[in-house]
């Protein structure tokens, strides 16, 4: 954890919701954050109103390292079943950087993933007026559809149903 005093990025007046998720998600990162391991946290709301958060793990080898919207997958996942609605991710300055958090958007993988499991998802991102939700989808408008799910149950199956 750093020493430094690194402000969240702004909100401004918007969403109370979108608000609490870009804090939930600085407040990870914030106080989870190591150089080259944890840069980046990011948090998901589901349509309950609570918020799962996950931290971005970072690897020797570049690609076995794991998005923080992964992890925030995983935790909303592992405690409900209702759907997500909208995610943010914050990444924290190095300490040669300005010491300035700023709102990132999912990477391309995310972006996929995030969409196989939620294809309403809203992300926050910064707008013309401050942070704004906009579909998930319009960052990734052609996503890539495979067969592979096609004879499973869909994911907002029951949760009595076994998951494999
Ligand atoms: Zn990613």
């Amino acid at each position: 954890m750093s020493g430094r005093v690194v402000p969240a990025p702004a909100t401004g007046r918007g969403d109370p919701a979108v608000q609490r998720l870009v804090q939930a998600a600085f407040e990870t990162i914030r106080s989870r954050y190591v150089l080259a391991r944890h840069q980046i946290a990011a948090a998901i709301l589901d349509a309950d109103g609570t918020v799962h958060v996950g931290l971005h793990v970072d690897a020797m080898i570049g690609r076995a390292a794991v998005c923080a919207e992964a992890c925030a997958l995983s935790a909303a996942r592992l405690s409900t079943d209702a759907a997500l609605v909208a995610v943010a991710a914050v990444r924290y300055p190095k300490p040669t950087e300005p010491p300035e958090a700023r709102l990132v958007p999912p990477c391309g993988l995310c972006r996929e993933l995030l969409l196989d499991h939620a294809p309403d998802l809203t992300v926050a991102i910064n707008g013309s007026k401050g942070i704004e939700l906009m579909p998930l989808k319009g960052l990734l408008p052609h996503k890539y559809v495979g067969t592979k799910w096609a004879a499973c149950a869909a994911p907002e199956a029951t949760p009595t149903q076994t998951r494999h």
